[in-house]
């Protein structure tokens, strides 16, 4: 199973670590993008409450060995057989980075292994394109922590547009507080969203940026005042993913694209993925999701990214350290 890392040799085995914000993640990936592990652990707050990156940061520490082992024990490697570590440097939560670094720095000193910083938004749209096949898409990243509407151009990924406030994940999960749901909110608001009716609720696209914290404080009232819980959830729902399909259809019109994938954990709703096939479907563009296992933080998706900037030949940052405000547009993509 040894080899050697160069560029043009086959079989490279990348770690990567996943740390930026609820999940704690590590993935074995080889260089032909067959995942041999991916194993995670997320962070639940108590109910009513939100994350607090001290005490996410702190589960980190606690499950990090537990998670390598089992990766390692998935993937039936050794930390001898792995070639490159990855850890998701930015954007994230800075003590939750700091613990993905902190692992990962130590695990490629111990072992000898070169260390790769790589961003978590790209690494979203990487582990997309190995699955979808999609060539060049806009790609919609739907998660706890972004919302961003992203395709390649002139080196770099560009954000054609993205929330201006919370993503819509974090909006969800902010609802579901609001309405006594467990965390995460997503799901449960899917299922309520099943039998409910439409009510007016605030659309808010300016330009092509979103927002939703508005849309959240209205819908909240209105539970409050005494609508139905399956129809907030509904009305919520069909403006926040009608806000998000809208913007899509710009940016490839814009960019003249003719294909999107979905990822990111929102990506696992039925009803926005109903929203963006029509769309689709009717400008005849393509529309793929990724795997739900992978649509979600996870750090296979790390340790793809990392195969991809190592065979493009990355070199270590001397002073590598976490990026929690990196932009997409910042990374120079020298793979493509
Ligand atoms: P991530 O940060 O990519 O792991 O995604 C987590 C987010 O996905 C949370 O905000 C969840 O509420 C959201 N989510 C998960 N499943 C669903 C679903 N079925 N519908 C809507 N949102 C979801
Ligand atoms: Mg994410």
């Amino acid at each position: 199973m040894k080899c050697k890392v160069g560029i043009g040799e086959i079989n490279m085995i990348c770690l990567g670590i996943e740390s930026t914000a609820h999940t704690f993640g590590v993935g074995i990936v080889n260089e032909k993008g067959k995942i041999l592990a991916n194993v995670m652990d997320s962070y639940k707050p108590p109910k009513g409450w939100g994350m607090k990156p001290i005490d996410v940061a702190e589960h980190h520490k606690k499950v990090k060995e537990d998670v390598l082992k089992k990766a390692l024990k998935e993937a039936k490697l050794k930390m001898d057989d792995i070639d490159v570590i990855t850890f998701s440097q930015g954007p994230g939560l800075p003590p939750c980075l700091r613990v993905g670094m902190d692992f990962a720095r130590d695990l490629a000193r111990k072992h000898r292994k070169p260390l790769i910083g790589a961003n978590h938004c790209i690494a979203h749209i990487e582990i997309g394109r190995l699955f979808s096949k999609a060539r060049d898409p806009v790609t919609l990243f739907v998660s706890g922590g972004n919302t961003q509407i992203l395709s390649y151009m002139e080196g770099r990924y560009r954000c054609f547009g993205e929330t201006m406030d919370i993503s819509i994940g974090n909006a969800l999960d902010k609802l579901g507080r609001e309405l006594d749901l467990d965390f995460p909110g997503g799901p449960k608001i899917e299922k309520l969203a099943k039998k409910g009716k439409y009510i007016e609720l605030p659309y808010v696209v300016k330009g092509m940026d979103l927002s939703f914290s508005g849309l959240v404080t209205e819908a909240a009232k209105r539970f409050r005042s005494g609508q139905k819980i399956e129809d907030v959830c509904f009305s919520f729902q069909e403006i926040a993913f009608a806000m998000l399909t809208e913007v899509t259809e710009r940016a490839l019109a814009h960019v003249k694209r003719n294909e999107v994938i979905l990822t990111g954990g929102v990506a696992a709703n039925l009803r926005f993925r109903k929203m963006l096939e029509t769309m689709c479907r009717e400008r005849r563009a393509k529309f793929y999701t990724c795997p739900i296992e992978l649509s979600g933080d996870n750090g296979a998706m790390i340790a793809w990214l990392g195969v991809l900037m190592k065979k493009a030949g990355y070199k270590t940052e001397k002073e590598i350290d976490i990026k929690p405000r990196q932009r997409t547009d910042e990374v120079e993509v020298t793979w493509l």
